[in-house]
């Protein structure tokens, strides 16, 4: 799982925002696939029970290229659950950010610069301590990405779509931090909104 830098720098160092990149995109997915409850213009129900969460889990791992031999049980589901939803309040935030609540994430799952690797592999900075669960790990290294792109000014690249009854969120990479939907269906949306609006004409029932 890579994201390739294009028009948009969060420290300028490639290696850093490739990692940094990655997480929050991670992030923005756990987030619209455990946590959000409106979505594309509709209502939506997100996973509750557990194996509906483990298999929405084990989906955004396979899509991710994530290991097979990754293993997450429904306890680990739940639990990613609620980090998906204090990430969420974090792409939500907008110019209220409460940083409060996304430090007490990093502190519960105890985040920690570490650095991986090194014997076999070369060495790889990660934000979580060696053997965390897999759930504090994410939860680390996703809160620390997030944390990183709003300490360096750029919380604006952390979004959520500007669209009535669409609540998914995403990571801004346009050069100018401009981007306002979640993608074009909204974006059509609204725009179709907008000049039905500008016409006088009734919104379709
Ligand atoms: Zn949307």
């Amino acid at each position: 799982m890579t994201v390739t830098l294009e028009g948009w720098r969060i420290t300028g160092q490639p290696q850093i925002d490739s990692y940094v990149g990655t997480w929050v995109q991670f992030a923005a997915t756990l987030v619209n696939r455990l946590a959000v409850t409106s979505a594309l213009g509709r209502s939506t129900q997100p996973p509750v029970s557990g194996l509906d969460r483990l298999a929405v889990v084990r989906e955004v791992l396979a899509e991710g290229g994530w290991p097979p031999e990754t293993t997450v049980s429904e306890t680990d589901a739940h639990q990613l659950a609620d980090v998906a939803t204090e990430l969420s309040a974090v792409f939500c935030a907008g110019d209220a950010l409460d940083s409060d609540r996304l430090n007490a994430l990093l502190i519960r799952h105890a985040a920690v610069p570490n650095l991986h690797g090194g014997s076999t592999h070369p060495y790889t900075l990660t934000f979580h301590r060696p053997g965390a669960t897999i759930v504090d790990a994410w939860a680390a290294d996703a809160g620390t990405a997030l944390a990183m792109v709003i300490g360096v000014g750029q919380s604006a690249r952390l979004g959520h779509c500007q669209a009535s009854s669409c609540d998914l969120v995403f990571f801004d990479t346009t050069r100018n931090a401009s981007r306002r939907f979640c993608g074009v269906s909204c974006q059509n949306r609204v725009k179709a909104s907008a000049y039905r609006a500008r016409r006088g004409s009734p919104s379709p029932t």
